[in-house]
């Protein structure tokens, strides 16, 4: 008889790992809180019918294992035609895209020359104020970095730089292209979705126990509460909400810790549709600070949408984002592209606030660096996958890293 696997969570990690095992034979039921798949990916479609991507987004180039998902599920990509790390700066004094290059490369040369001791305790935000930059450079490449980590970079660690390669994965190709999913990023889980027989939405796990046949698992739902049993069980929920799930007998201390180590950090985005066909553009407000830009559609053409993000505490409390009035950023938006007419109400996401992602993407201090190893042990018959137990995390990539490595791992320990 086949094995009965459960998934909680239908986002990239938690559908690539049921995609992996139904194919290898094992029976697979998806838990999802929300009323959708995909999770922190969530394409949107505006008022004037293009699609906008109210999460992850970028598609680089390297990503090559997004880049398979899309060719095994036969999804097509577009490139964006824009470059995430060339950015326009305005607010604030010019960098032209040449010294923004200087600062990475400086950057990734400067790690390359670093005794192992000082990159394993070093910060972000010290590596960066000790670089030899001009001061415009240093207060957009530390603009640039803080809203992608979405956390003040002196908790983040040297480790986690998107230059460090401690074995070639990470590195970061400047001149490299960037992807979108033609009809949204979120068809990558839609897809994956529709080929599995047994996808339960509204269900929302908070309890973990095991049993003779593997693993109790026990939630609410909109029929009421759910307890089931399963032979075994992927975890592939964001970290902080793994933090707060009742296991019983609880997790090893070594896996509880480091689950307990990751920050997560936050960011928002905002996305309106445009009445003609913008230009292409990337501008970076050094001083609010935030990003935003236009990129084509799968005609070839410039969708009519500008999107925009911003991440860390401040940032956000500057963009009023808590207040789930998008004025004050759509003012600034307007002020940032006069040449654009705007179509319809701008749709804005603060995913600080988002109870089943409790931020946007993990972020970690040397403290939990030090623990990485910890997040991807199996416990009996439970694993662990999303984003934040992968080499690559923070990323799509990472998702489907981890989706892979926890049904490799279903497959080698429950025959
Ligand atoms: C604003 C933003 C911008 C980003 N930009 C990029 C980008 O440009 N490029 C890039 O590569 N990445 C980007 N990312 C990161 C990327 O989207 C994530 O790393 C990735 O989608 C995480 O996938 P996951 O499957 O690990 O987690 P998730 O997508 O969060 O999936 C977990 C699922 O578990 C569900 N869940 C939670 N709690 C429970 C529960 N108790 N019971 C049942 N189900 C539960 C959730 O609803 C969710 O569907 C961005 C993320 C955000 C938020």
């Amino acid at each position: 008889m086949k094995k009965h696997i459960v998934i909680v969570g239908a986002g990239f990690a938690g559908l690539t790992a049921a995609l992996e095992l139904d194919e290898r034979e094992y029976k697979i039921t998806v838990l999802e809180a929300r009323h959708r798949v995909g999770g922190r990916v969530w394409s949107t479609t505006l008022a004037n019918g293009e699609i906008a991507e109210l999460g992850g987004e970028w598609i680089n180039v390297k990503d090559g294992k997004v880049l398979s998902m899309l060719d095994r599920l036969g999804l097509s990509k577009t490139e964006v035609g824009v470059n995430f790390l060339r950015r326009k700066v305005i607010a604030g004094a010019p960098v032209p895209f040449a010294e923004q290059a200087v600062a990475i490369d400086l950057s990734a040369k400067t790690l390359a020359g670093m005794p192992e001791e000082a990159i394993t305790s070093g910060t972000i935000r010290d590596f960066i104020n000790q670089l030899p930059l001009s001061p415009p450079q240093r207060k957009y490449f530390f603009s640039r970095l803080q809203i992608s980590y979405g956390l003040d970079l002196h908790q983040v660690a040297l480790r986690m730089m998107e230059v460090y390669t401690p074995n070639q994965q990470k590195s970061i190709n400047i001149d490299g292209s960037y992807f979108r999913v033609t009809s949204g990023n979120m068809s990558i889980a839609q897809t994956i979705a529709d080929s599995l027989e047994d996808i339960r939405l509204g269900h929302e796990v908070s309890q973990v126990g095991y049993s003779k046949q593997g693993v109790t698992i026990s939630g609410n739902s909109v029929d009421g509460p759910f307890q089931l049993e399963f032979d075994g069980l992927v975890i592939a929920v964001p970290v902080k909400v793994v933090a707060e799930f009742e296991f019983q007998p609880p997790l090893p201390l070594p896996i509880k810790n480091a689950i307990a180590s990751i920050a997560m950090g936050t960011a928002a985005k905002i996305t309106v549709a445009t009445r003609g066909r913008p230009t292409l553009r990337a501008y970076h407000d050094v001083e609010t600070p935030f990003w935003c830009w236009t990129g084509n559609g799968g005609d070839g053409n410039v969708r009519k949408v500008i999107t925009a993000f911003s991440g860390s505490v401040e940032a956000l409390n500057k963009l009023d984002t808590n207040s789930n009035d998008p004025a004050v950023w759509f003012q600034k938006l307007k002020s940032a592209n006069p040449d654009l007419e705007f179509e319809g109400d701008p749709v804005m996401v603060d995913w600080s606030g988002d109870k089943w992602s409790r931020g946007s993407y993990s972020a970690f201090s040397n403290q939990a660096t030090d623990q990485i190893p910890f997040l991807t042990n199996s416990v009996g018959s439970v694993f662990f996958a999303g984003e934040h137990t992968a080499y690559q995390s923070a990323t799509m990539e990472g998702a489907i890293e981890s989706g892979l490595r926890a049904a490799k791992q279903v497959s080698e320990e429950l025959k």
